[in-house]
């Protein structure tokens, strides 16, 4: 590891890289929490259980999932070979309402990764008070190989095997990973295909001509930005010409640096699973937004003034605010030291395993929970929801006057605890969200 003063003369500069070879020494236990997101979230659920003095019987409770759903999926591929491909389902709790959550497609995906996202789910609706409980779905495939034919075939089949494990009453799916409208409406159209009548309220995400909502391809984004409004206000610090940096470029990583980047902050760096581009002064998003919307990776993108580098490194620039919104674990025992920001706003669900949570709060920084900072989407995936269901449609303003109340509210409630009991947000975010799945636990009961 690099010694303390030789970190410092490290980060005095404006590009700060680690030597990686001797990050990787001696942190085995570290890979192995990397290795199993729901280990992390059952670990987190421990720590905040002593902390709050959690009934031994609940813990147990949410450290389960109520049910899993494992699929095989079946594609006719387009050359005429059948690939089978393996997908899931997860409710982790349905005590506060139906379950809500995201549908992920990536190599990477299984059984574990989705219990985890589902338990986070859990927490996020929660915390924000919405009636809903925490569920997530997953698909193992890389969508990038796929044609468009075989996407929705493999989208429609994934469908009518999970169809009695979803619906507007029992578990409503959304985007989430290299998921989007488009696969959303095939999804809504397998469901009301297979119920005979129109059902718009099984999913949400979904493009605004067939029942999807104004502002809910930005709103995770809008959602960030609300978060750390607040967190600014509070701080008082000016987001003009801030320095930001975002690893991740899709739905949320491109909304929250568009915000950011439209509101005066300089984005510095900015990463897609191909590695980023850096510039000290800050990027023209306007430009990568075009480029990535033409189905290109930064890698490449022509400009001899932007440096590239790889995701690893572009975590531990200088700046004020780091943003990671692409996958879990990205912030782990490996590079904590190393992370040089004011603020971490967590777009992506668990970027930050808990041994580099605790390490980044002794080095003073300031960490933005995911459950908190990245509840827009689902937030205004519920608007969509009862707008559905009620047939009634509302606008953009009323949208974001809505969400930016809602979150406001739980940005303060977070505050007021972390300030009252000397937790830091994310412990305080968990408190909140698990002492209001406590009470419904105790005031429903366990069946029979
Ligand atoms: P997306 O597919 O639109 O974008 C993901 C981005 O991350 C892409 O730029 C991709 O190239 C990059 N990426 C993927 N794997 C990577 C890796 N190994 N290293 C570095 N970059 C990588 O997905 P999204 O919807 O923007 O979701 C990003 C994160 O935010 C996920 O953790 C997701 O669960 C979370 N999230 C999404 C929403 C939503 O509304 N979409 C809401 C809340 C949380």
């Amino acid at each position: 590891m690099l010694k303390k003063q030789e970190k410092e003369i490290v980060f005095n500069k404006e590009l700060v890289i680690p030597e990686r070879t001797e990050l990787f020494e001696s942190i085995e236990d570290d890979i192995t929490e990397k290795a199993d997101p729901y280990e992390m979230a059952k670990n987190q659920i421990d720590i905040v259980a002593e902390k709050m003095g959690l009934d031994d019987n609940i813990t147990k409770y949410l450290k389960k999932v109520e049910r899993s759903l494992i699929v095989s999926i079946p594609v006719m591929m387009d050359n005429g070979n059948l690939e089978i491909f393996e997908g899931y389902r997860v409710h982790h709790s349905t005590l506060r309402g139906p379950g809500k959550g995201g549908i992920r497609f990536a190599p990477n995906v299984d059984l574990n990764e989705v219990k985890a996202l589902a338990t986070w789910m859990t927490w996020k609706c929660s915390l924000l008070n919405l009636p809903l409980g925490g569920a997530k779905g997953g698909v193992c495939v890389d969508p990038k190989k796929l044609s468009r034919n075989e996407l929705e075939k493999l989208t429609r089949r994934y469908t009518a095997e999970i169809l009695n494990f979803i619906g507007p009453d029992i578990d409503i799916p959304a985007p989430d990973v290299n998921t989007n409208p488009q696969i959303m409406a095939w999804i809504m159209d397998t469901y009301s295909m297979h119920k005979g009548r129109a059902v718009p309220g099984v999913v949400t995400g979904k493009p605004i001509e067939i029942g999807g909502s104004v502002g809910r391809e930005t709103a995770t984004g809008m959602g960030l930005f609300y978060t750390l409004e607040a967190l600014c206000n509070k701080l008082n610090f000016n987001l003009k010409n801030s320095r930001v940096v975002i690893q991740g470029f899709g739905n949320v990583g491109g909304s929250i640096a568009e915000i950011l980047y439209n509101k005066g902050a300089k984005i510095i760096a900015i990463s897609d699973i191909t590695g980023g581009l850096y510039h000290k002064d800050g990027l023209n998003i306007e430009d990568l937004l075009k480029w990535r919307d033409k189905n290109c990776y930064l890698k490449d993108f022509n400009n001899s003034i932007y440096k590239f580098i790889s995701n690893e490194d572009l975590l531990t620039i200088k700046c004020d605010i780091l943003i990671p919104a692409a996958i879990e674990n990205q912030i782990n025992q490996l590079n904590a030291d190393y992370i040089s920001c004011k603020i971490v706003l967590e777009g992506a669900n668990g970027p930050t395993t808990p041994k580099a949570d605790e390490i980044l709060n002794q080095n003073g920084i300031i960490v933005v929970p995911d459950i908190l900072a990245n509840a827009g989407g689902v937030c205004v995936s519920y608007f969509e929801y009862i707008q559905d269901i009620h047939s009634y449609f509302w606008s953009i303003d009323r949208i974001n006057k809505e969400l930016q109340k809602i979150l406001v509210k739980a940005f303060e409630d977070v505050y007021k605890l972390s300030k009252e009991r000397n937790f830091t947000f994310r412990t305080a975010a968990y408190v909140i969200a698990i002492s209001r799945l406590a009470k419904a636990y105790e005031l429903r009961g366990i069946f029979p």
